[in-house]
This record gives structure tokens, C-alpha cells and sequence, in this order.
């Protein structure tokens, strides 16, 4: 019986993870030369990329460098070098090199002309394969060891690899299907790293008021929100707001939500104000209220409301207000018309929780970007370590702003790496 176990495979960059860091990590470092591998734990590589943008992958956006960056708040100084050596149109004329189109719709957000997110990890497949990048699929790398300047990586499978330079890709720790469920953070802990603590970002919110779900499905256009804490105030762009089963969700809501999730964690309440009439004040709203009832004052309450506001919002309003809405509207109140009116402008839900991590679009947390050298995207502490993409502690509101973020902070890593 031959017992010996077979000999460790030997590369001189391995990158852990084949999401869109990872891969365009190890697509740079072998265009400038280098044996690299990529290690990928599922049987296909960007599997996260298939479902960004609802299956059409809102791979980056067209804003410029000084508004990219203030989508990641106070880390996004942290981008610069990084965004300098790949930004935005580079990426473009990637996809386009590689006969993939590109088009931008509203608010600068970019997606192959196809709105096929499965053309842009064909594309990416296309690449390594040209730059002659072997892809081990079913890798799941379990341990890490650095040792005299050499990493031992350990697959599940008991196979060694080992490299000089590591490049962790592995993601954040959210939609744990894709295989992002959070290795990375604990390899890198094994190498002596910390990590912040992981949050969800990018992430619907739950409602203690059960009427969120009675207009469940329900799209609020041109509206505008605030939430509100103890006197602190995170107030919304114009923008719009989806119901559901369980609270609310829908752009307005998700980019704020990780600011929302800082809010919670005071344990005090917090309340979401929504505004239906952002272009008009109080007075205004009532004052046509007031014009309804005098041009038509025999029409009833129920059908003035349906004018106002969404069907699906008429009972809950009636509920809230207590309204007979069979009523005519010249038999309305100066209160209940004041009360319409109010709550056209200001109408209030407490927000208990976020959905769990795991139903979050982006993990926040991670490591701290302290710990990395932003020219090279190495690491402070374990020399030969770089980081790449959202095991990062950088993360930022939807628009594309997540992926081109993986996609350059991936090819600086692959490019430090390779030049270090
Ligand atoms: C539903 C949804 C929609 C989104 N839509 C958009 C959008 O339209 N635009 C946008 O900009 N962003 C979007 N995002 C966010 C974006 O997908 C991520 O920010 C981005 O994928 C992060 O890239 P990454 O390479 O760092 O990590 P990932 O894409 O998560 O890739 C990490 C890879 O590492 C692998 N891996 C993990 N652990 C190991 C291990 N131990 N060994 C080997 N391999 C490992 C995983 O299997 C995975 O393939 C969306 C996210 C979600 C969940």
C-alpha cells in the first residue's frame, strides 16, 4: 500500500475565493506573469454575481471618483489607490474588450446590455482561462499556516497547497449559498488578524406595526423618509419604499439601513417617518383637502382618500385616523382633515430589527481597514497577506458601488502581489 500522501501543490500567489475579487485578483497577477491559482469552494465561480441586480448584475456605476467614494462613508478615503489602478471605465472597457456590452441606466447604475448577470461571469471565466489561471474548484480552503514566509493552505479535501503570497477573497456572510458564509474572517484570525464585528448592511427592516403587511407589496414612489432616535435623524433623498410581510424594504430603506442598524443598536426605538408629499407642506395637503371639499363636498371620504393615496394604504389611514369613510367629505372635521393631512406627511412605523445577516445584500464589519496598506491592499501585520473585496470593512449603498469595489480592490491585491 503506498501510504505517502501525494506532494503539496505549489503556486506563488494562492487566492481563496472566485467571487468578482478574487477572480480579477488572480486574472491581474497572471497578466503581469505570475503562477497564480484560484481556489474556489463551490463547483462554479461567481456564484454571488449570478443574483446581483435581480439576475442582471449591476456591476458598477458611472459617478465619479469623489461620489464613489463618499458611498462608503468614512472608509471610502481607504479606495483611493485602489480605484485609481481599476476604476470604473476601466472596468467597462473590460466587459466590452471581452465582447461583453455595457449600458447605464438611471442614477449612473451600469449593466451588461444583455441584463444577463450570467454574461459577465462568462466573461470573467474567458479571462482566467486566457491568462491561463488554473481554477481548483470544490476547494474549500478549512486552515491556514504561515511559516518562514511560506502559507500552507488546507483544503477540506486534506490537500495542501502552498504559496508565497495569499490573497483572501472569500466575501462577506450573507447569502451563505452562494459560499460566502464568513471563512475568511477566520482564516485570516488564524494568521493573527482581527475583524470587526459583522452586521448586516443593505438589509429590509422589520416593523413592530402589523399594518406594514396589510399593504404588503405596495411601491411608494417619490416619497422621502426619516429616521428617527433619541434626536438622531437620518433623513432619505426622494426615492421609493416597498411593503412587506414583515416591515419595509426597497432602495430608500436599504441604503440606509446600516446607518438604521447603528441606530438599533442603542436599544432604544427607532421610527421610521415616511412622507407621501415631500413637494408640499402640511398646509398645503389640507388646503387641498379643503378645495376638494368645496368643489365637490358630497363625494365620500373613502373616495377622496383613494385620490390621495395608494388603494392600499385607504384602510390603514381609516384605521388610524378612526374614519367612517362612507361619510361625505363636507362632514369632515377640522381635526380629521388636519389628521389626513398629518399623516400624509408624517406617517410613522417603529422599526424593531433588521432581517438577519444572512438576508442581507452586504456584510458590514469585517477587517478594519487600519489593518491594510490602502497602495497595495496588504496586510499591516502578516507580510505576504492581502485582502480583497467585502471581507473588508468597506462597504457601500447600491448602485454598483459593492461590486466595482471587489473588482479593484481585487486587482490591486492581484497587482501588489505580484509586483511585491
Ligand atoms: C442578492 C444580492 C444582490 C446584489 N446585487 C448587487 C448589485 O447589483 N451590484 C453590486 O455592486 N453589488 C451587489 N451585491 C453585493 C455584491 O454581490 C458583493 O459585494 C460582491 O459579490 C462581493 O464580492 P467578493 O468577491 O468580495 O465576494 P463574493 O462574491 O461573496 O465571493 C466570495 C467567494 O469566495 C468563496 N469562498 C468563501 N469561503 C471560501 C473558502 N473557505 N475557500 C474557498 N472559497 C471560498 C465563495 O464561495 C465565493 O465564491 C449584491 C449582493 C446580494 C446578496
Amino acid at each position: 500500500m503506498n501510504t505517502k500522501r501525494p506532494a503539496p501543490d505549489f503556486h506563488e500567489i494562492a487566492v481563496v475565493g472566485g467571487g468578482p475579487a478574487g477572480i480579477m485578483a488572480a486574472i491581474r497577477a497572471a497578466q503581469l506573469g505570475k503562477d497564480v491559482v484560484l481556489l474556489e469552494r463551490n463547483s462554479s465561480i461567481g456564484r454571488k454575481i449570478m443574483i446581483t441586480g435581480k439576475g442582471r448584475c449591476n456591476l458598477t456605476n458611472s459617478a465619479d471618483m469623489d461620489e464613489f467614494m463618499s458611498k462608503f462613508g468614512k472608509n471610502g478615503q481607504f479606495l483611493r489607490s485602489a480605484f485609481y489602478a481599476f476604476f470604473n471605465e476601466d472596468l467597462m472597457d473590460f466587459f466590452r474588450k471581452n465582447g461583453l456590452g455595457v449600458k447605464v441606466e438611471r442614477q449612473g447604475r451600469v449593466f451588461p446590455s444583455d441584463d444577463r448577470s450570467a454574461s459577465v461571469v462568462k466573461v470573467l471565466e474567458k479571462s482566467l482561462k486566457e491568462n491561463n489561471v488554473p481554477v481548483m474548484l470544490d476547494a474549500r480552503v478549512m486552515g491556514i499556516l504561515n511559516d518562514s514566509g511560506m502559507f500552507s493552505l488546507k483544503l477540506d479535501s486534506g490537500a495542501e497547497v502552498l504559496a508565497k503570497k495569499v490573497i483572501l477573497a472569500t466575501g462577506g456572510a450573507s447569502y451563505k449559498a452562494t459560499g460566502s458564509s464568513g471563512d475568511g474572517f477566520h482564516l485570516a484570525k488564524l494568521l493573527g488578524h482581527k475583524f470587526n464585528p459583522l452586521r448586516p448592511g443593505l438589509v429590509p427592516l422589520k416593523t413592530r406595526e402589523k399594518f406594514a403587511a396589510e399593504m404588503m407589496g405596495l411601491t411608494l414612489k417619490n416619497i422621502k423618509v426619516a429616521f428617527e432616535s433619541e434626536g438622531k435623524k437620518i433623513v432619505s433623498e426622494v426615492g421609493e419604499l416597498l411593503f412587506t410581510h414583515f416591515g419595509v424594504s426597497g432602495p430608500l430603506v436599504l441604503d440606509l439601513s446600516a446607518q438604521v442598524v447603528a441606530l438599533l443598536d442603542g436599544k432604544k426605538p427607532v421610527y421610521i417617518s415616511i412622507d407621501l408629499k415631500p413637494g408640499l407642506t402640511a398646509e398645503q395637503v389640507d388646503n387641498r383637502i379643503l378645495r376638494d371639499i368645496g368643489e365637490h363636498g358630497s363625494i365620500s371620504i373613502k373616495t377622496l382618500l383613494k385620490e390621495m393615496l395608494p388603494v392600499k394604504m385607504v384602510p390603514v389611514f381609516a384605521k388610524l385616523l378612526k374614519l367612517d369613510t362612507a361619510k361625505r367629505i363636507n362632514q369632515l372635521t377640522a381635526a380629521e382633515r388636519r389628521g389626513i393631512a398629518g399623516l400624509m406627511k408624517s406617517f410613522v412605523l417603529t422599526i424593531t430589527e433588521p432581517l438577519p445577516l444572512e438576508e442581507a445584500m452586504v456584510t458590514c464589519g469585517g477587517i478594519p481597514v487600519k489593518d491594510i496598506d490602502p497602495r497595495t491592499m496588504g496586510s499591516r501585520i502578516v507580510p505576504g497577506l492581502y485582502f480583497a473585496g467585502e471581507i473588508i470593512d468597506a462597504s457601500a449603498a447600491s448602485g454598483g458601488y459593492n461590486l466595482q469595489q471587489a473588482f479593484s480592490t481585487g486587482y490591486l491585491a492581484g497587482e501588489s502581489a505580484a509586483n511585491a
